[in-house]
């Protein structure tokens, strides 16, 4: 299993099989939340990908470390406080207002569900702690296949999601970085993140994803940013049936250019996994090997690196590619065959870590992929050609983060500058 001593994995295409110093964040609990029957969300996709990776043998390989639940104050940084308040205090027993309902978007694709706010301040702690180990130099990769919720808004939940840990945790990163970059591959466009950096250049986000008549609608490759953070955002519109061929056909060239030019000083990957092939609501065609090649190309680049979850609503196949990409974060080959565990009746009858493309039709034809291409490595250029971006000081509120960790999480009690947003 160990491919330390040369072998790579079989899609190796940057042989890069050197050790990383990896921490994972994971909450025995989370598998028990419960969006409620019917809905295509289900936390145990991430209880099952535990298993397997503890099946794998894969967690002796790492530090396992179990998430603090994120203070109110800290989510509080990004989101609005009565967004926050009403978060805490909902309940699925208690009848709110149809009115406030509305207005946080809560509803059936976000409802409200036992233990909502404790679910939340879980996965954002572990975005947000993953990266600290980062911040520290404890880890070279962090992961938290519980997070990657892109679509929140700082006063709304949006499809599936309702605080924005991805956000949170590039705020963190922010306190030591100048430059972090964003890259998200979930079938839909994380326009929760490109919105909250939309108009700075101290963030770009690049996000690869299905286009036109598809939640939640944004994501035209038009919108490049705006003001400060013009040219910082890259949209990848792309449509039915792509496959691992075409997908990189993109993702490779655009993600070396944005690299070569931006230098981002550490990356955060959302891999969402209804990109894959089979995804209950996905439409794309991606293998599990197709889809861990973006993480084990982005980890060639030797920049520390968040990985997240996302989207995934074909459960086998959200386990196996995250599995995979645990792999792939260690510079480990994993068998083929499945080791037996607690949950491998979910992937019968193969029984095997890779989820293969189907016989679909690829709707994005050579052309297609040619002029996004070069419209996308267009777009980088004219950022290269930017007048070079002054950076200023880190932000003086990092003094006072010690003492907001010290706190207990009333969010009266938070004395830290909650309006801060990176500027340019
Ligand atoms: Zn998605």
């Amino acid at each position: 299993m160990d491919a330390g001593g040369g072998n790579s994995l079989p899609l190796s295409s940057v042989g890069d099989v050197a050790k990383r110093r990896v921490c994972y964040f994971y909450e025995p609990e989370v598998g028990n939340y419960y969006y409620g029957q019917g809905h295509p969300m289900k936390p145990h996709r991430i209880r099952m990908t535990h298993a397997l990776l503890q099946a794998y043998g894969l967690l002796d390989r790492m530090r396992v470390l179990r998430p603090s639940p994120l203070p109110e104050c800290d989510l509080c940084r990004f989101h609005a406080d009565d967004y926050i308040t009403f978060l805490r205090s909902a309940t699925p027993d208690k009848v709110s207002d149809a009115h406030v309902l509305r207005r946080f978007n809560v509803c059936d694709d976000c409802p409200v569900f036992y233990g909502l706010f404790e679910f939340c301040q879980t996965y954002a702690g572990a975005s947000v702690g993953a990266a600290k180990e980062l911040n520290s130099g404890r880890a070279n990769i962090a992961i938290n296949w519980s997070g990657g919720l892109h679509h929140a808004k700082r006063s709304e939940a949006s499809g599936f999601c309702y605080v924005n840990d991805i956000v949170l945790a590039i705020l963190k990163l922010l306190e030591i970085h100048d430059r972090i970059l964003y890259v998200d591959i979930d079938i839909h466009h994380g326009d929760g993140v490109e919105e909250a950096f939309y108009l700075t250049d101290r963030v770009m986000t690049v996000s690869f994803h299905k286009f036109g008549d598809y939640f939640p609608g944004t994501g035209d490759i038009r919108d490049i940013g705006y003001d400060n953070g013009k040219h910082y955002s890259l949209n990848v519109p792309l449509d039915e049936g792509i496959d691992d061929e075409s997908y990189h056909y993109l993702f490779k060239p655009i993600i070396a250019k944005v690299m070569e030019v931006f230098k981002p000083a550490a990356v955060v990957l959302q891999c969402g996994a209804d990109s894959l092939s089979g995804d209950r609501l996905g439409c794309f065609n991606l293998s599990v090997k197709g889809h861990a090649e973006c993480v084990k190309y982005m980890r060639s680049f030797n920049v520390p690196m968040l990985l997240l979850g996302g989207g995934g609503y074909t459960l086998r196949n959200v386990a196996r590619c995250w599995c995979y990409e645990t792999a792939v974060a260690l510079g480990v080959e994993v068998e083929e065959n499945m080791p037996d565990h607690e949950y491998i009746g979910y992937f019968a009858p193969e029984f095997n870590v890779n989820a293969a493309p189907s016989n679909m039709e690829n709707k994005n034809s050579r052309k297609s992929l040619d002029d996004i291409r070069a419209k996308i490595l267009d777009n980088i250029l004219k950022l290269q050609h930017a007048p070079s971006v002054q950076f200023q000081e880190h932000p003086t509120y990092m003094e006072l983060d010690e003492e907001v960790e010290d706190m207990d999480d009333k969010k009266d009690d938070c004395n830290y500058d909650r309006d801060y947003w990176p500027e340019s």
